[in-house]
């Protein structure tokens, strides 16, 4: 029985994308060598990258003075390579401290020059999204979490910024509608919601790189891989063909502003069921719920065993709580479908019928 995988990461993928990524393994296209044993600077490689480059264009309406890499070494490189690049030696960053994602970004950036962190919801295990900061305008830029995943808050909209914007958006891309333009670099770890894990995408502007008077080592440095399209070494090829085929499956069904409304529909229902439904309760603020990481716990914590087996029985996997939080989280990225979610609200509604 194929399980409903409601796992925060890596993610569900769609089934499409995975056979085509399998046959692609085997045979691809028909030249009879395997995606992974030709050269990365061949023609048919060569496509693949600039077909998945001209989806993440058009998908997310990237503008063209900004430039789209694929990089290894995950989100958390990329914590360093933020500050490694963008920080001056004598100059501040700002940070926004909304999760333990965030709090690791903001250990990296200490390593690398001055960092203020802004606004933090520690306070409250991170069940809030911090509002109602002033961003300082001689900061070089300020750095947000779009999506924390652990805790299952999510960012609504972004503050007006009189500096540069970067935002990892790791667990949310592609998930709704983003204006591209209002940040100068995104970037995202692709195993949650646009691929498998080993590829990490950037979205950089290209004149925000040579501006911080350092040394940096040439592959942690964006004009590098600006400057190689993403081939200054061998890319993660695998990971971007399955990142490509999973981009091809997004627009077939009508691309972000379709699956943004599919999102929706599938976290209402879910958060219906969690405030309906006696037996459960959201961990998290509401105006700041998540659509991708739906986090609760249970009212009557003993019952969490039974209802962890109920819920294996009916095929759920994945939805065990970060041990930061406890309790239970279902991820409700891109490629899980609706139908899913209907058997957990059901699971979630037949066991506080037994159970009443
Ligand atoms: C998973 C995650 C990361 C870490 O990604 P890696 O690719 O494992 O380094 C960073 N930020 C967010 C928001 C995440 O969800």
């Amino acid at each position: 029985m194929k399980k409903h995988n409601f796992g925060a990461g890596p993610g569900i993928l769609p089934e499409e994308a995975l056979r085509k990524s399998a046959q692609a393994v085997l045979d691809l296209n028909g030249t009879g060598l395997s995606l992974l044993e030709i050269s990365h600077r061949s023609k048919d490689f060569d496509a693949i990258m600039q077909k998945t480059k001209s989806l993440v264009k058009e998908l997310l309406g990237v503008p063209d003075n900004y430039s789209i890499l694929f990089l290894q070494g995950g989100a958390s490189t990329q914590f360093a390579m933020v500050p490694y690049n963008l920080l001056p030696v004598d100059g501040k960053a700002a940070y926004v401290e909304s999760g333990v994602w965030a709090n690791k970004a903001i250990k990296e950036a200490k390593m690398v020059g001055t960092t203020e962190v802004l606004a933090s919801s520690k306070d409250k295990n991170f069940s809030y999204i911090p509002k109602n900061f002033s961003i300082p305008k001689d900061a070089a830029y300020l750095h947000v979490t779009s999506n924390n995943t652990i805790y299952g808050t999510q960012m609504k909209s972004y503050p007006d910024s009189p500096i540069p914007v970067v935002c990892d958006m790791s667990s949310d891309i592609f998930s709704k509608p983003v204006d591209v333009s209002k940040f100068d670099l995104i970037y995202a770890g692709a195993q949650k919601n646009m691929g498998p894990a080993g590829v990490t995408m950037v979205i950089i502007k290209n004149d925000i790189c040579g501006k911080v008077n350092r040394t940096i080592p040439t592959m942690l440095n964006y004009q590098t891989h600006i400057e190689a399209d993403s081939l200054y070494n061998t890319p993660p090829v695998f990971p971007i063909y399955v990142c490509m085929a999973t981009l091809e499956w997004l627009q077939s069904i009508g691309g972000v502003p379709a699956i943004a409304k599919l999102n929706q529909k599938k976290a209402a229902m879910l958060y219906t069921e969690i405030d309906s439904n006696p037996l459960f309760t959201g961990t998290t603020a509401v105006e700041d719920r998540s659509e991708m990481n739906v986090c609760f716990v249970m009212t009557k914590p003993e019952l969490e065993e039974e209802f962890s087996k109920a819920v294996k029985d009916a095929g759920i996997i994945g939805i065990k709580g970060h041990r930061s939080v406890g309790g239970f989280r279902a991820s409700l990225y891109n490629a899980l479908p609706i139908e899913s979610v209907a058997v957990m609200t059901k699971v979630m509604r037949e066991f506080a019928m037994k159970t009443a």
